[in-house]
């Protein structure tokens, strides 16, 4: 199949999948709050089958077949720089508000290609799964989405220290595979998906008395397999625009004996197996999470341009101090985009090209902050008005007098109430607060990653300079205090 279209990808919806949403099982492509966000996705896969962005949005493979740029297992900073090229157009569709448009997970898959070479030395079965499982994804196009972490996790007191054992669980070892059961979250776009990566998070089954890893895919129609959703938080009509279309909804996974056939498995080893090659995977996500940044962030920068033009509050110091912080944020972002590519590494085990690892984590950690800033500053920016903000059909019955009391220095009535319901949905509605806590949160939180930076980031040039300074000798006497 190669290059999916967006009918292709809205037929193969319709397989049966169990979706429960209020108490009901849907059927996405039909249901209101549901059908908008996967005609969006269906929007991406049209999108990249224009002939005016084939060269961007796929590539050639070594199969001679014309696949997802996404796919692509990147050899140098060019191919980085497609790839990045290819996210920003999808970012551009949905103004960065589809996080998990299929090419974010396409990017894992790709990550997975390259890490099943790691995995010859250590299981040469592993190694040849988690090949086809990528080569499967590519050349079917598929969307995926992943599981990862515990729902409604109850750690033990802080004094027993360890993790607590995953509810999910392999219960069998069959001829045919794995049989799981328990629940995982958080399934971004589960509803939308074709399949499920389910990341090794904790150790999900005990073989030789030991805790061993399992990791494994699995359609997100599989028999047993039940995706449990949030609220829909999708607005409706033209003001709404945003939340109606880009509501990715997040799903609890309830595996109740779930067979994993074991030509899905691409991981299963003792617990304490070192896998150097996993920062491979999280480089490529958070460089997919930085370049769709940007898309948003232009997105909140117009928006408060235009909601200061409308009352011309820009005329005020403290107003234009807001919006340029906010370009400031939407600099940042593009530097460490361009960053990631030109401080790229060479990765000897997989031959991957990987994004400078410090420049996307810096920057997937400092959007947590400048998205909640940019938030704050837009309602800031609009006070009252967002409240002042009648429905269509007010303003239909109200005629002229719209024209009266609701216009704004440049737009017509009609047409600023839309201007500040569009930003409104953004940063005050159950979507926008829903967006606020995935920027906080999808790649852990913050806090505890810029805990984790700390920890690991080399001090020797940095301390070495203030030693030199104090003419101390090179090494030894001082501590962060974070070692042991
Ligand atoms: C909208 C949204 C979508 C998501 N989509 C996905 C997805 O598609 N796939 C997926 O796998 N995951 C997804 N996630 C889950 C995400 O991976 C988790 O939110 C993340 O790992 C953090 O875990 P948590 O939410 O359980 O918070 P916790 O880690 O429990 O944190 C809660 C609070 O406790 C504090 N805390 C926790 N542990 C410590 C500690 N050791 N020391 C000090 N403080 C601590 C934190 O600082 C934080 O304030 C999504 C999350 C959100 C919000």
């Amino acid at each position: 199949m190669a290059l999916r279209t967006g009918s292709q990808y809205l037929a193969a919806l319709r397989d049966g999948r169990t979706v429960i949403h209020d108490g009901r099982a849907v059927d996405v492509s039909e249901a209101p709050g549901f059908a908008a966000t996967a005609a969006t996705v269906a929007q991406f896969y049209d999108f990249q089958n224009l002939a005016s962005m084939a060269e961007i949005m796929s590539y050639t493979s070594e199969d001679g077949e014309r696949v997802g740029m996404a796919f692509i297992e990147p050899r140098s900073r060019e191919d980085l720089r497609r790839r990045a090229a290819a996210y920003a157009a999808w970012a551009e569709v949905s103004c960065g508000l589809m996080a998990r448009s299929p090419d974010y997970m396409s990017t894992c898959l790709a990550a997975l290609g390259g890490i099943s070479r790691v995995f010859e030395g250590v299981d040469p079965v592993l190694a040849a799964r988690a090949r086809k499982i990528y080569i499967d994804a590519r050349t079917r196009d598929l969307c995926y989405t992943h599981t990862f972490s515990e729902p409604f996790k109850v750690l033990p007191p802080a004094s027993e220290g360890s993790e607590p054992a995953p509810s999910c669980r392999v219960v069998r070892e069959t001829a045919d595979g794995l049989v799981i059961s328990g629940a995982r979250a958080l399934a971004t776009l589960a509803p939308f998906s074709d399949m499920n990566f389910d990341l090794p998070g904790g150790a999900l089954c005990v073989r030789e008395g030991q805790p061993w890893l399992a990791g494994f895919v699995m359609p997100s129609s599989a028999p047993g397999l039940r995706w449990i959703c949030r609220d829909t938080l999708g607005g409706s009509g033209r003001e709404a625009s945003l939340s109606s279309r880009c509501d990715e909804m997040d799903c609890v996974a309830l595996f109740d004996e779930c067979l994993i056939p074991w030509e899905q498995v691409y991981l299963l080893v003792p617990a304490d197996t070192p896998f150097p090659a996993m920062p491979l995977v999280m480089a490529g996500l958070q460089h997919h999470v930085v370049v769709r940044c940007v898309a948003k962030t232009r997105l909140f920068v117009g928006l408060a341009h235009l909601i200061a033009e409308s009352s011309r509050v820009g005329q005020f110091v403290n107003v234009r101090a807001k919006i340029g912080e906010m370009i400031g944020f939407l600099n940042t972002m593009e530097a460490f985009a361009m960053a990631a590519i030109e401080g790229a590494i060479e990765d000897p085990e997989t031959g991957h090209c990987v994004p400078h690892p410090a420049s996307v984590e810096a920057g997937v950690t400092m959007y947590s902050e400048f998205h909640g800033k940019m938030v704050h500053h837009l309602l800031d920016l609009g006070g009252s008005r967002y409240m002042s903000t009648p429905q269509a059909a007010t303003l239909d019955l109200l005629g002229g007098l719209v024209e009266d009391h609701f216009r704004g220095r440049a737009e017509s009535g009609r047409d600023n109430v839309a201007l500040f319901r569009l930003a409104w949905d953004l940063v005050g509605s159950g979507w926008g607060s829903r967006h606020n806590l995935y920027e906080r949160f999808h790649f852990g939180d913050a806090t505890l990653r810029k805990s984790a930076a700390y920890l690991h980031h080399d001090m020797d040039g940095a301390v070495g300079m203030v030693r030199r300074l104090l003419k101390l000798p090179a090494a030894g006497g001082f501590s962060t205090g974070a070692e042991g």
